[in-house]
């Protein structure tokens, strides 16, 4: 059995694989596979239309929100947020809390100006800054909720009144997330939601068609509402998979439900790595990610060694981004608690063994 750590495309449930293989060869008895049926049949509105309706349900998505399914990955969203949200000779904040921050504010850069209210580059990224001001004018604030490649997590909003834009990318789904005080969220898919594809953005419509830009349609919110995410042909596979993916959260009791289990997974690795005399964590504690443990070894001397052990027992992805070094212990929904209990047991073993 293989325990997958990887940061993204990263593991889903083993239910949702057969499902989905089955409709790769037959998809819901039509005699067509998802992968060659229509985005504009009958039964691929039905999945898109019940991916929408989960979405909504799950992340308790008020009224007043569009829900899209696009393409182009979080990046794309880099640039079609200040594209939507920047009026001309306005500006936006951004908060700068590790290199998909970075990346974001540096496109929104490219639309207009960019106050940077706060960085922990200081510290390469292993905190959240928690105090500063942001000014009352700008268009929005732009913050990353889960720092992927430095495992640090924003459990409390950022207070300010201007509207809140968040990339969710990895940790949507994972935790409550109090959608009515956010003007836009968006996330890649392909950690908690489904395959490398699709982009969920969730937009509060009142934001729209204030920037007297003319923006091209493609990259236009506005027009994809319009169009109930058909504006062009979508990634019918992502979003039918993301479709399952959602209905086993749901059936599993939802995202507070997971939200515990996530919880217990995360505390259970940082005892250990806290505990455990070879490991140190690189996140400040009270920043600490749920979603992205990242940790190096007190005798960097033994990390090749320990990497490959942990192969050898079936774990993947354990490699830390070289922008941290060590290891990353991704830890997404749809990861059990088996996996976590057999990486503990490895480090504890490996630590007897180089006592
Ligand atoms: N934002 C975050 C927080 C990420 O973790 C990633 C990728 O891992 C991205 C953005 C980039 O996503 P994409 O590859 O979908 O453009």
């Amino acid at each position: 059995m293989k325990h997958n750590f990887g940061a993204g495309p990263c593991i889903l449930p083993k239910d949702v694989f057969a499902e989905a293989s089955q409709a790769v060869v037959d998809f819901n008895g039509t005699g067509l596979s998802i992968l060659e049926i229509s985005h504009r049949s009958q039964e691929f509105e039905a999945v898109i239309q019940e991916a929408e309706s989960l979405v909504r349900e799950l992340l308790e998505v008020p009224d007043g929100y569009s829900i899209l399914f696009l393409q182009g990955g979080a990046s794309q969203q880099f640039a079609m947020v200040p594209f939507n949200l920047l009026p001309l000779g306005g500006r936006a904040t951004y908060l700068d809390t590790g290199t998909w921050a970075s990346k974001a504010l540096k496109e929104a850069k490219k639309f207009g100006e960019v106050d940077v209210v706060a960085t922990s580059s200081d510290r390469n990224y292993s905190y959240i800054p928690k105090s500063f001001t942001v000014p009352a004018d700008a268009a929005y604030l732009h913050y990353t909720s889960n720092n992927t490649i430095f495992g640090t997590e924003i459990f409390d909003l950022p207070e300010t009144d201007v509207p809140l834009v968040s990339d969710m990318s990895s940790d949507i789904f994972s935790r409550v997330v109090r959608v009515a005080d956010h003007g836009l969220i968006y996330a890649g898919a392909q950690k908690n939601m489904g395959p490398a594809g699709a982009t969920l953005v969730v937009v509060k419509d009142e934001l729209l068609g204030k920037t007297g830009r003319t923006i091209p349609s493609i990259f236009d919110y506005q027009q994809h509402a319009k169009a109930d995410s058909l504006y062009n042909t979508p990634p019918v596979f992502s979003i039918y998979v993301s479709m399952l993916n959602l209905r086993w959260l749901k059936a599993k009791g939802g995202v507070a439900v997971i939200e515990q289990e996530n919880i217990i997974k995360a505390r259970k690795l940082y005892e250990e790595i806290d505990r455990n005399s070879l490991f140190r964590g690189t996140a400040e504690v009270e920043d600490r990610s749920r979603m992205n443990v990242t940790f190096v070894m007190t005798r960097p001397e033994l990390e090749a060694a320990f990497l490959a052990l942990s192969e050898e027992r079936g774990m993947v992805g354990l490699k830390g981004h070289r922008s941290v070094g060590g290891f990353r212990a991704s830890i997404y929904n749809a990861l059990g608690i088996s996996s976590i209990n057999a990486l503990v047991d490895l480090m504890r073993e490996f630590e007897e063994a180089n006592r």
